[in-house]
């Protein structure tokens, strides 16, 4: 191979920017212009060649993946007790013809823990709910929504008065 600078013959050539002009040189006139890529043949295209992604973008890459399974769980958001439980309660119960007895045994609680839950004096605990779903087929949890407040009455309450300018400004699009 023939030096474009110098004509030296060399095994081995480098692609140099010597101003502005692209040669295959020899190692020693590239330390005149910038080296930009080593080649190992005089036609290689390793000037026009698209980088390999980088170090950092990989990297980047790897633990958005990582994250996705526990982004996916946060945005389900919490699931709530709904407000009318104790109605949902009653109302799957009594279109079954049961008894508070009837149900309390078909999901081996107490006659007075339905009583308790469909007055709403007590509040029924996850694993409760889930045995009352399952028995009732009913739905008695809710997806926490922060973006629809649960009644309007609520909406600006604990708001300042900054907050509410800009939740007025929102309402208006
Ligand atoms: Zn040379």
């Amino acid at each position: 191979m023939l030096c474009e600078m110098c004509g030296k013959e060399v095994p081995r050539l480098v692609k140099c920017d010597i101003e502005g002009t692209m040669l295959n040189c020899c190692q020693d006139c590239a330390k005149f212009g910038n080296r930009i890529t080593p080649s190992h043949s005089g036609d290689s295209p390793g000037y026009q060649a698209a980088q390999p992604k980088g170090h950092v973008e990989k990297a980047l890459e790897r633990r958005k993946q990582r994250q996705t399974p526990r982004d996916i769980y946060e945005k389900m958001g919490p699931r709530e007790l709904v407000d009318d439980y104790g109605e949902r309660v009653r109302k799957a119960r009594v279109s079954r013809g049961m008894t508070p007895e009837d149900l309390g045994r078909a999901i081996n609680e107490r006659k007075s823990i339905i009583n308790q839950v469909e007055s709403y004096t007590m509040h029924p605990d996850e694993k409760l709910v889930k045995k009352l779903e399952r028995e009732l087929n009913i739905s008695l949890m809710e997806e926490g929504d922060y973006s629809a407040p649960k009644s309007s009455g609520n909406a600006s309450k604990g708001m300042t008065l900054g907050d509410l300018i800009k939740y007025e400004d929102s309402k208006k699009g």
